[in-house]
This record gives C-alpha cells, structure tokens and sequence, in this order.
C-alpha cells in the first residue's frame, strides 16, 4: 500500500527538471492506518506561495484515489531551519476524499454551525497569562451553564493541552477530528497532534490556513460560545484570524506594567480596525496576595488596566490576582475554577465570566 501511495505521489511534478513531489525529497513519514488511513508528510518549500495549497489539493487528490484508502491526512510541514530539532507532522485535518479540499482562505466571516458565538480573548504579548486566562474563564462560562468549546490558536506554543490536563489525543471520526472533552467544556489544540519537544516552524500563511481548519473542521457539536486563545501578540496571523472567523467579541489580557498596556493598545486597535467588539479589558496579574501571609502587594503596580480602559472607553472587566494557586493548579493541569471553584480565584473568574456572558447575551 504504502508503494501505492508513492506510485501516486510521484504523479505529482514539481520543478522545473521532471521532478515529481516525492523525487524531490518532500514526501515523507508515510503512515497506513487500518489500511483505510492514509498520514503522510509534505514538506514545502519556502517560497512555494499559493502554490503551496494547490500541491497539497493535488497530494490529496490522488492518494484519495486509491480505493482502499478513506480518510487522507496531509501533514504541511514548513521547510526547517538547518539547526531546528526533526519536527514531529502536523496532520492537517482529515477531507474526505470525494470533497473539495484546502483551507477556506477567503475573507468572509461566516458563520460556523452549531455555534452560537465565538469570543476571542488575546493579549497585546506572549507571557501575561493570556491562556491561564482563557481556560479559566471558559470554565467559568460553563459553571453558568453554557455548553462551551476551548481553542487553542497558539500554534507557537500551545498550552491548553497542559493546562487543561490533557495528554490524549484526539479521534477522528468519519472524517472529521473529535475535540476531547475535559471538566465539561470541549477542547481543541494544536498541542494535540505535536511533538511538544520539536516544535514546528511555522510560516505565516499556513498558521492561519491551520487555524482556520481547526475552527471550521472539527466537529464542535452544539456550542453556547467557543473561546478562542489567540495566539500572542497582533501580526498578521491574529488579524487574519480576527477578520475570518465570525467573532461576537474580543477581551484583551493585559498585565499592569505600561509596556503591556501599549501593547494591548495594539490589541485593541487590531479589533477595532475589523469592527470586532471589544468586550474589555481584563488585568492579570494584579495584586500579588503572599500565600503565607495573605497580605497583598502591587508588584506590578495596579489599577493601571482599569485607568487605561476608561481613556479607552472599554469596558474594565475585572483584576486577577497574581497568586500562586493559580500558577500551580495551572501546571496541575487543573485550573483554579475546577480544582476550588468556590474559592476566591475563581469567584474573580466566574464574575468576569458573566459580564461576557451577558455582553454575549447567553447568561441568565
Ligand atoms: P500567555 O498565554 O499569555 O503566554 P500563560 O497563561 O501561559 O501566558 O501564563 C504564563 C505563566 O504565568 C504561567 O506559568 C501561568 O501559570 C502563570 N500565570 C498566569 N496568570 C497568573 C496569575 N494570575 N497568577 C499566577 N500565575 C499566573
């Protein structure tokens, strides 16, 4: 079978000198499942452009020919750096074969079905605790009552599979990837399908391509609101984001410093430029309150999100301390609203949760 798929594959030219795709070296990590799944790796060249997508079209195009063969997973890997580490494929998510297949690159936000809104929750940068943030506000929506889904955009560094406490992987059925389900909520990342040791060095046009198939093809079921954990910062892969997926509102996580709040001014803008409404500002890691003594500090100083939000005119959703429980029951994989929902975390949570669920208009 396996030779087969070869065979097929080398139908496929690229080059200038009769190469095909697998004389060129592209095609590797061929793997049969059940002799009805086909995994293989398409590794792309640097400057392939649009061409990229067509290549792939055309792989899954004639390995979907084969009889046998029902579900075709392409893994689009990017062209390695020389030192980088041997990168672990990122399957792309299963097409049938018989269906059009690529990414849905045009820019038009439509709706996606069985969910009723989409919440983006971002950060202006990487390490204010955007994720932290995410997970537990997507648990606090949920102890509302709302049927929520969780997606980790972070293709970077994705951290939900580690927070949420999942190491499974997971399934695809009839075509299709199963989100897993944890604490209630349905979870989708791109951590599932990768080797977190060696990571991916991903291109900009294939994050989005990425993100937009994990939003559009996994079988989200019925969702209230999916949360999306957008990847850091604004570059263009959060814009295109921001543009294409019908988003009913945007948060933004900023930490007290200022050099965070320009950043998150970014953030702002970056929505406001695609008229995406931006629910408000969320400040983490507020007052550090001592573990062992309880008393609290402004490490980072305070109040500053707040006074940035009113000369924004955004709406000041909420502070979250800076403590250590919520760093711990984090790297437990059991965030503080799971692991003490009655605390006094995820109370902080939980009341953030219902301002957005209200400017959702799914709370009660
Ligand atoms: P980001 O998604 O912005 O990169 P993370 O959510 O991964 O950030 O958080 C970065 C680190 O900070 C993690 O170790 C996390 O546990 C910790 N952290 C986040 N928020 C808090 C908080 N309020 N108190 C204590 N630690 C926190």
């Amino acid at each position: 079978m396996k030779d087969l798929v070869l065979k097929k594959l080398s139908t496929i030219p690229f080059g200038k000198d009769g190469q095909n795709i697998v004389s060129a070296g592209m095609v590797s990590n061929i793997v049969i499942q059940d002799g009805t799944k086909v995994v293989f790796s398409l590794t792309v060249p640097e400057d392939g452009g649009m061409e990229i997508n067509e290549l792939r079209n055309q792989a899954e195009r004639v390995v979907s020919s084969i009889k046998e063969i029902e579900t075709v997973l392409v893994v689009l890997t990017a062209e390695k750096e020389a030192s980088a580490p041997e990168a672990k494929p990122v399957p792309k998510l299963p097409t049938k074969p018989d269906r059009k297949v690529g990414p849905d690159l045009r820019p038009v936000a439509g709706a996606i079905p069985g969910v009723k809104a989409v919440l983006a929750v971002a950060s202006g940068k990487g390490g204010v605790g955007k994720s932290t943030t995410s997970t537990n506000i997507a648990l606090g929506l949920r102890s509302l009552g709302l049927k929520v889904g969780l997606l980790d955009c972070d293709v970077y560094g994705p951290s939900i599979p580690r927070l949420m406490g999942i190491t499974e992987r997971p399934d695809i059925v009839d075509g299709r990837i199963k989100p897993m389900q944890q604490y209630g909520i349905t979870v989708m990342s791109m951590g599932f399908l990768m080797d977190e040791e060696a990571p991916i060095i991903w291109r900009g046009p294939m994050v989005v391509s990425a993100l937009m198939q994990m939003v559009r093809e996994v079988d989200w079921g019925e969702l209230d609101v999916l949360v999306l954990d957008m990847p850091p910062g604004t570059g263009d892969a959060q814009l295109t984001l921001a543009q294409q997926v019908p988003l009913a509102g945007a948060v933004i996580v900023s930490t007290p410093q200022d050099l965070a709040l320009i950043d998150a001014r970014k953030g702002l803008k970056m929505f406001k430029d695609v008229d995406v409404p931006i629910f408000g500002i969320i400040e983490n890691m507020s007052t550090f309150i001592c573990p062992h003594c309880g008393e609290s500090s402004d490490i980072f100083g305070h109040g500053g999100a707040q006074q940035e939000a009113g000369k924004l005119g955004v709406m000041f959703m909420g502070a979250i301390p800076l403590h250590m429980d919520i760093r711990k029951f984090s790297d437990a994989g059991t965030p503080v609203v799971v692991a003490e929902p009655d605390g006094p975390h995820a109370k902080v949570y939980k009341q953030i949760a219902m301002k957005i669920g209200a400017l959702l208009g799914e709370a009660d």
